[in-house]
């Protein structure tokens, strides 16, 4: 690590791509942002090459990272290897948050100490380390990779656990600000239901510590949810910050935009550029989901019924491709794509061929796609996604359920599956920019240039981002960690 005069900040991602992404990108934006703040991204070893090809070069001719990085664990602490491959929903397991997150602390202890930064930024899903930081008397900040309708939500329910009562049950969401919120049982995280669980304490514990801490940054940005960030401001943390959408600096260097993940393909860029503007839908779940094989022969056959030109990015099929229905990419042809694995999704979104965006709700895709300016057709599957899906439908007006009947669940186990001639007339219905979903198409415009002017110079986000430094440095200054 260089060894310089700057201000150094720590940050801690989460080990899943879907948290270490906006950090990255947020570990970018500090660094370009302030001249005496040298960031430094702690991660484990698996994620080390995806985040190194992540980062931004400085401009000088060594092309050095502008951040810096460290690996942990060191090698004694037992933190399994595969750490990063074990999904989100693995901690609704108790003996998950155990045995592979907790297990985090040790090494993040022995980096804070032998180190000494002068402040952390820890993902929210390391509540621990506000503990740690106190001890050397260093501000603590936390950052989400929710939003904040999402994070209020989350600790209305787990405060509300005792008056939910069945599986089947609608709930009314209270306490939070604005209209009412109204939704099924079924499409909430499952630990509202258990009447006591590790899950429903750890979010109690992560709600806790954002309020102590010294203060929250979240990705997202007041035009997307202003009355949630307002009430988040006023009755979560002592000092919130929304910098997002982060990925709007990220989507102008293309070095990170297309190196993310380093095996991002540009392949998929070229077939784009052959296409008409706003022809094609994107359909895209995330670096985390994945569907039965069943379910994806559905999708084939959907996409194929709905005659639009598609791009769908497959994750985690086996090698036969069994889900793939005979003779089928012969009769796509080139009016589809199929991208196996990791795609630079932001570079795609960008392209002006893409008209619509099929998305899981992941709240990086929901920024991603609003800052793109495109209209949504949701396909949630599992933890915030519903709950990001209502904010985007119901509350904003960007977006429409790909599929309103049937039963839709968190748990996989529990949602039918989505028939074929569903897909094909949601897309095609949707792709119709002038037809029923025409105000939705014009929201998702306004909302595309209420995110870009939020980044750019003089934006909401860009000051919140520069008060935040301000709030730090002079904090660091003063020797204070409040
Ligand atoms: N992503 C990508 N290429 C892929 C799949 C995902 O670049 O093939 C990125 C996507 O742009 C987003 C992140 O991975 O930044 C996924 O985060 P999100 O919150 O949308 O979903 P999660 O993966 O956490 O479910």
């Amino acid at each position: 690590i260089v060894n310089t005069n700057k201000w150094r900040v720590f940050l801690f991602p989460f080990f899943a791509r879907g948290h270490l992404i906006p950090m990255t990108d947020f570990a970018n934006l500090l660094s370009t942002s302030h001249p005496d703040i040298e960031p430094t991204m702690v991660v484990t070893p698996g994620n080390t090459k995806f985040i190194t090809s992540s980062l931004g070069k400085s401009n000088s001719s060594t092309q050095q990272p502008v951040v810096q990085i460290v690996t942990y664990p060191f090698p004694s602490i037992g933190l399994k290897p595969d750490v990063e491959t074990i999904g989100i929903g693995k901690l609704a397991e108790s003996s998950a948050i155990d045995g592979a997150f907790h297990m985090a602390r040790p090494g993040q202890e022995q980096v804070i100490q032998h180190y000494k930064p002068d402040a952390v930024i820890a993902d929210m899903k390391f509540p621990w380390i506000a503990a740690i930081a106190a001890e050397l008397r260093i501000p603590c900040l936390f950052f989400t990779c929710s939003g904040s309708f999402s994070i209020l939500l989350y600790r209305c329910l787990s405060r509300m656990r005792a008056n939910v009562v069945g599986l089947h049950d609608h709930v009314t969401v209270l306490g939070l600000p604005g209209r009412e919120i109204r939704m099924p049982v079924l499409e909430l995280p499952p630990f509202v239901l258990a009447e006591e669980n590790n899950y429903a304490q750890y979010v109690e514990r992560m709600m806790k510590t954002l309020g102590d801490a010294f203060g929250v940054v979240v990705n997202t940005y007041r035009g997307l949810e202003s009355e949630y960030c307002k009430e988040l401001e006023k009755t979560l943390a002592r000092r919130a910050y929304f910098v997002g959408p982060v990925s709007v600096s990220c989507a102008t260097d293309q070095h990170s935009v297309l190196g993310r993940g380093g095996e991002g393909e540009t392949g998929c860029l070229r077939w784009l550029d052959k296409k008409e503007e706003r022809s094609v839908v994107l359909v895209s779940f995330g670096s985390q989901s994945y569907f039965r094989s069943m379910q994806l022969h559905e999708l084939a056959m959907g996409l194929e019924e709905s005659g639009q030109n598609f791009l769908w990015v497959v994750r985690g099929v086996d090698q036969s491709e069994q889900w793939m229905p005979e003779g089928w990419e012969e009769r796509i042809g080139d009016r589809g794509l199929v991208v196996r694995g990791w795609a630079p999704q932001v570079a795609i979104l960008a392209h002006a061929a893409i008209g619509a965006f099929v998305t899981h709700c992941g709240w990086n895709s929901i920024l991603e796609g609003t800052a793109a300016g495109l209209p949504m057709l949701t396909w949630p599957l599992a933890h915030d996604q519903f709950i990001n899906e209502k904010l985007l439908v119901d509350v904003v007006g960007c977006a429409a359920r790909l599929w309103e009947g049937g039963e839709r669940s968190t748990t996989d186990m529990k949602s039918e599956l989505v028939p074929r001639t569903v897909i094909a007339q949601a897309v095609s219905r949707f792709m119709e920019p002038k037809g029923e979903y025409s105000s939705v198409h014009c929201k998702a415009r306004e909302l595309g240039a209420v995110a870009r002017s939020v980044m750019a110079e003089g934006g909401n986000s860009v000051s919140d981002l520069s008060r935040l430094i301000s709030d730090l440095i002079d904090a660091m200054q003063s020797n204070t960690c409040q």
